[in-house]
């Protein structure tokens, strides 16, 4: 498969201002925000969709998790944030390399997915 934008990201070839950054993965501003504060988390390892993660990937996937808390410590909105993974088109994933989206400042209602 070809690289996707965010292949295409973290290679270098398309710039993008990181918010954050490690060995295992970057954060950036999506750029058709839903939110205030609306980042993506996306590992460096291609993986197409959180369904095709492997037992391999287990830590790379808790990883993310302790990232992400990390990015919204940073941006300030570590009191109340929303992870949200899209799995397959279906599910609204349109860019088939796996990637969290860290949502934060607009208020959340319980029963409202995105806020
Ligand atoms: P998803 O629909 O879950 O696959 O999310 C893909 C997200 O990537 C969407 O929210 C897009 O707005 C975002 N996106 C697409 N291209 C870029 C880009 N070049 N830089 C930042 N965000 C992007």
């Amino acid at each position: 498969m070809a690289d996707s934008i965010f292949a295409k990201i973290i290679n270098g070839e398309i710039p993008a201002e990181k918010l954050y950054e490690d060995e295992h993965c970057i954060a950036i501003n999506d750029i058709n925000p839903q939110a205030p504060v609306h980042v993506l988390l996306i590992p460096k390892k291609v993986i197409e969709t959180l369904a095709d993660a492997e037992p391999d990937d287990q830590a790379l996937l808790g990883h993310l998790m302790l990232a992400a808390g990390n990015v919204a410590r940073q941006l300030g909105v570590a009191d109340a944030f929303r992870l949200i993974v899209n799995n397959g088109a279906g599910a609204g994933q349109t860019v088939f390399h796996l990637h969290l989206h860290i949502i934060a400042g607009s208020s959340f209602t319980e029963g409202n997915m995105v806020g």
